[in-house]
């Protein structure tokens, strides 16, 4: 059995990130365990994003149960299983979210999470060429650009946009969010930027940090109420590894609870329903579980040659790879939504609630993923950026393979109901506007005879699917439901903290990715403050 300093569980947009940093000091020993492999393919380039959301290969492909808001339907929740997590497989959208999101976590008493105490961590990890350097940073290891450049499409949306006053923002990750932008990305010289990439890759050759992949962590070890070890399976063989320090589950927010359920921390009476032993009650674990829940409007395009649909199949797929391969750019080199805005769905509101992200192109379902459909057109989806709905995540099995129940309860809050109606409409408002008339639109869903709030609803609950964003089910806070304290220390075990996007109390007004690298670099200033005390 080996023996480290720290161990650190799941190596994902977190998980690296605090690998790398606490491995930084040459006496620290770390093990990173990783479940899925070290790369794959199709990681490399962004594109390999439509060919990895449904591949089992780099992916745990997850989904929900079925609820009565997805009419029935089993939502899609997929995951990164492999180096960078789900960095090495997302659309590659840098969003960090807005001040207040991070000064209402404080306000629940999670003490060093305010704005203010964030954005220096948000400026470590990044390196981004513009902005101001009072918001942004320029010398992390995670290269964010602005990939695409702006096309006759996103020209006449950033127009249209402007006639039904939403400004053009070039900036949403500095002082302000409101606004339409192209998107910021991590990708650079066309390659995606995941955090296997800028923060494993260069430091490979410590010696002081084992990673292991292909290596599933199936339970903590418990010593009375002190994490010292994790045990782990590398194919059929079975593992034992000890921290003298401390352990850091970084495995996301479907694979951190149910670690947490497996070693006996969680609700005992679920726990003991299905034999596990209870090892510490704690009521919160696999609670809290919110995601994006997300309606794609689909509008055909009549003008030629503005959507991939017209430039990205047959020969001009042939044109878009050698654009690729010269610039690093076009449609295998796009973030998913190359155009988003961040809006107010009412007056009075102190910052916008609401987060539309357009796609160039309409897509259907093929065989091996997404493809390409035959008719032009673009795809806007719209939807609650903080959405008020809770759902849960737990284990239903003590079998470490077997995947957890996901219940998201979507729509179950009437303002998120409310509001995704009015995310829909925005839509269609700047779909609509004077400055898109040239690209002949004709809306197909939900379709313009949908008009009131029950007949955008019910399209909504047959067609949506979320942006891929849950987190909360080991929340941070004080409360009885909070998993971890401000430290993101597992309340009651010692030795043990959590840092990932399941820390997070409520969802960050946009994508998660940035906001869960910030949780890595933020927990691993904990680690080594703690460990210099
Ligand atoms: C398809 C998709 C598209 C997305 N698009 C975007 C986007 O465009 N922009 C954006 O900001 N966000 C996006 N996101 C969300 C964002 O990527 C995630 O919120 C973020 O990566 C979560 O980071 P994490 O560290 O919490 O978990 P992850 O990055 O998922 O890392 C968890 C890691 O732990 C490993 N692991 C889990 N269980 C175990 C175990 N038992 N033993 C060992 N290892 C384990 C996993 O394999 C994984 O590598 C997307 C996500 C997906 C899946």
């Amino acid at each position: 059995m080996q023996t480290y300093d720290y161990i650190v569980v799941g190596a994902g947009s977190a998980g690296a990130v605090v690998a790398n940093r606490l491995s930084a000091d040459a006496r620290n020993r770390v093990l990173l365990l990783e479940a899925g492999p070290a790369s794959h393919p199709w990681a490399r380039i962004p594109i390999g994003f439509a060919k990895l959301i449904n591949n089992p290969a780099a992916n745990w492909l997850y989904s929900s149960e079925p609820e009565a808001n997805t009419n029935g339907r089993k939502i899609p929740v997929p995951r990164g299983k492999m180096l960078g997590g789900s960095s090495s497989i997302n659309g590659l959208a840098f969003v960090r979210g807005q001040a207040q999101d991070f000064d209402s976590w404080a306000q629940m008493g999670n003490q060093g999470w305010s704005y203010e105490d964030v954005l220096p961590f948000f400026k470590r990890m990044e390196s981004y060429e513009g902005g101001d350097d009072a918001f942004r940073g320029r010398e992390g290891p995670l290269r964010v650009t602005n990939p695409q450049p702006r096309d006759p499409l996103y020209a006449a949306l950033i127009k249209a946009a402007g006639e039904v006053g939403i400004s053009h923002n070039p900036d949403y990750n500095g002082a302000r969010q409101d606004g339409i932008a192209m998107s910021q990305a991590t990708i650079a010289s066309g390659r995606r930027m995941s955090t296997a990439r800028c923060y494993l890759d260069p430091i490979r050759k410590r010696k002081n940090l084992h990673i292991e992949t292909g290596a599933l962590t199936e339970a903590l070890v418990l010593d009375g109420k002190r994490c010292v070890g994790v045990r782990y399976s590398v194919g059929a063989t079975k593992h034992e590894a000890r921290a003298s320090r401390e352990i850091v589950v970084s495995a996301g927010s479907i694979n951190s609870p149910q670690l947490l359920e497996l070693s006996g921390i969680g609700q005992p009476e679920r726990l003991r329903n299905l034999g596990i032993e209870v090892r510490h009650a704690l009521a919160g674990v696999g609670e809290n579980l919110r995601d994006h829940y997300a309606p794609r409007t689909r509008w055909a395009v009549g003008a030629k040659g503005v959507t991939f649909n017209d430039r990205g199949r047959g020969l001009g797929l042939v044109g878009q790879a050698l654009r690729y391969a010269i610039s690093g750019q076009g449609l295998l080199g796009m973030v998913a939504a190359p155009i988003r805005a961040f809006v107010r769905s009412r007056e009075g509101l102190d910052a916008p609630d609401v987060l539309l992200g357009w796609v160039p192109m309409l897509t259907e379902q093929g065989p091996k993923g997404p493809k390409l459909s035959r008719q032009s057109g673009v795809t806007c989806y719209a939807h609650p950026m903080r959405p008020e709905s809770k759902g849960h995540i737990h284990v239903v099995s003590a079998d470490p393979r077997r995947p957890p129940a996901i219940n998201f309860n979507f729509l179950s809050s009437p303002i998120d109901a409310e509001i995704t109606a009015r995310a829909v409409r925005i839509a269609r408002a700047v779909m609509t506007a004077p400055a898109m008339a040239h690209l002949r639109m004709t809306e197909i869903a939900p379709g313009a005879s949908q008009t009131t709030d029950e007949e955008i609803l019910d399209w909504v609950k047959q067609a949506a699917e979320t942006t891929y964003h849950p987190v909360g089910t080991c929340k941070m806070g004080s409360d009885a439901m909070a998993v971890v304290d401000a430290q993101l220390r597992v309340h009651g075990i010692e030795g043990l903290r959590i840092a990932d996007a399941s820390i997070m109390p409520t969802l960050t007004s946009g994508n998660t990715n940035a906001p869960s690298i910030m949780i890595g670099e933020k927990a691993a200033d904990m680690v080594l403050t703690h460990a210099a005390a």
